[in-house]
């Protein structure tokens, strides 16, 4: 299988040169050129087969270059009970919510507690592999912009890993306590964490540009290293997502709540675009999905897109209580429109160099009724957030985190609205203890509540009882190992000081 830029249609390179080199050189995201589609008998298949042995099928049809015993290998040594703590790294959680049943697929069981693990764990070993076959001998500079998790996730899969160096920003301002302290503390020789002046958009903005800066990419060469990217626009990053979806249905076709061939809407709380993507490639490749309903925070700019077909950044930027989700840019669109364009490299960049410019873009008629037709776009503001917490730890005693729960809120809204009843999976992207604050304040009456980061987790637990995660609890003794912060406009210099170049 070979992989197209999405503004380049010249350009043509194998999975492992679109893993190693993250983003394609004229600034398109690397897409497959067609799609495995899986039969009933398929699917039928992996019915039988535990997650891993889904996930090596998967990878198998879309790795070409890879062989059996390499994707063995990957998978094998990232999906471990020991990091995920059991064989199902993405197990199903069933609770109530009015009268309805919501599939909750917990995809935040991995070291970092965010469902950025699931991609994250197996990346490095992608990459590695990658690199072999690529560029030999070389280094791979992993830069990292985060909103928060991506930049945990992708410290916890690549320290100490051979022949690889990661730096991270993120905003010095936008991300929670706990998601400060576990890059701050973070373990490894070969990594480097910086908050930025600005927010995620400034510090992704400033990635694809150091990115793409050919004087900088020239230095670096001359040092024997390569720019990778870890954030989704990654092929790497995407790919592995594609598999819990395909993986949820076959559970939930096991445990008898739908039956083989049936149709399922799923809700994802959504940023960058990466998650929701996934599931949509999964529909591509023959999963019977019905609806992909987008969730939003105050950061509405996607459900104001699936609305009108105007995409438009020119608008404020709220930091909200679901900070990974506090995005205006959302990198992963772009694959959304280079499909629906039909493959279309020109529009797409078209599309792509009016964001760029004027910060606006809007899609041909053709393409919004796609975009209406298979997607719904929601959003939900804190107070609403909180008050979806505070609900379905009522009703069913469940605790979700601040960004399923906007995926919970917007589901609600969406039934409302449609009347449909389509059985609907969830993704829950996050361990409510990495945002304990606001979810304290939702489920109890708000009042004597403790400053320290780790006094709420405590306090959390005796309030709901729900199990903390072992990697969170560890932390708390930890001292912060990095401190640095940073302009937007030095980031360069930054990146060029921490790898020792000149
Ligand atoms: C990254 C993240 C999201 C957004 O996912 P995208 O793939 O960027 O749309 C949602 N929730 C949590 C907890 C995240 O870490």
């Amino acid at each position: 299988m070979l992989y197209n830029s999405t503004q380049n249609a010249a350009e043509v390179v194998s999975a492992a040169q679109a893993i190693a080199q993250g983003i394609s050189k004229d600034g398109g995201l690397f897409v497959p050129q067609e799609f495995p589609k899986y039969s009933a008998e398929t699917f039928n298949e992996l019915l039988k087969l535990d997650y891993k042995g889904r996930a090596k099928k998967v990878f198998a049809d879309f790795l070409s270059d890879f062989t059996e015993e390499e994707i063995n290998d990957c998978v094998e040594n990232a999906y471990t009970k020991e990091k995920f703590g059991s064989d199902n790294p993405a197990p199903l959680a069933y609770a109530k919510l009015n009268g309805r049943e919501l599939n909750i697929l917990e995809l935040w069981h991995g070291p970092t507690c965010a469902f950025k693990d699931m991609a994250l764990q197996i990346l490095p070993h992608f990459l590695t592999k990658s690199l072999k076959k690529t560029y030999d001998g070389k280094d791979a500079v992993i830069l990292v912009a985060t909103s928060g998790d991506t930049g945990k996730a992708a410290l916890e899969g690549f320290k100490d890993v051979d022949h690889t160096k990661i730096i991270v920003f993120y905003p010095v301002d936008g991300v929670s306590p706990m998601q400060k302290h576990q890059m701050n503390t973070q373990e490894g020789n070969n990594v480097t964490v910086c908050a930025i002046k600005g927010n995620f958009d400034d510090a992704q903005t400033g990635v694809k540009k150091i990115f793409t800066t050919p004087e900088i990419s020239a230095k670096l060469e001359a040092n024997n290293m390569l720019f990778s990217s870890a954030n989704s626009i990654n092929w790497g990053r995407l790919l592995p997502q594609i598999v819990y979806y395909i993986s949820a249905y076959c559970d939930l076709v096991n445990a008898g709540k739908i039956a083989m061939g049936d149709k399922i809407n799923v809700v994802v709380p959504t940023g960058n675009f990466g998650n929701i993507l996934a599931s949509y490639y999964a529909s591509i490749m023959g999963l019977p999905i019905n609806k992909f309903i987008c969730a939003s925070n105050s950061n509405n700019v996607l459900s104001d897109f699936i609305k009108t077909g105007v995409y438009d950044k020119n608008r404020h930027f709220y930091t909200t209580i679901s900070p990974s989700m506090d995005i205006l840019v959302s990198s992963n669109l772009e694959r959304l429109l280079y499909k629906l364009s039909g493959n279309n490299a020109d529009t797409t960049k078209e599309l792509m160099t009016a964001l760029k410019t004027v910060g606006k873009y809007e899609v041909s008629d053709e393409i919004k009724a796609e975009i209406t037709s298979k997607f719904f776009g929601g959003f939900c503001n804190d107070e609403q957030t909180k008050a979806t917490i505070k609900a379905l730890f009522d009703t069913d005693n469940y605790l979700c985190d601040t960004h399923t729960a906007v995926a919970v809120n917007v589901y609600e809204q969406y039934v409302e609205q449609t009347g449909d009843t389509t059985p609907s999976v969830i993704a829950s992207t996050a361990s409510p203890y990495k945002f304990s604050k606001a979810v304290l304040e939702a489920v109890s009456d708000g009042t004597n509540l403790p400053e320290n980061e780790f006094d709420m987790v405590e306090k959390l637990f005796e309030v709901s009882n729900a199990p903390v995660p072992a990697p969170l609890a560890a932390l708390k003794d930890k001292k912060a190992r990095f401190s640095d912060v940073t302009e937007v406009n030095s980031m360069p210099q930054y990146v060029l000081d921490a790898l020792n170049i000149k």
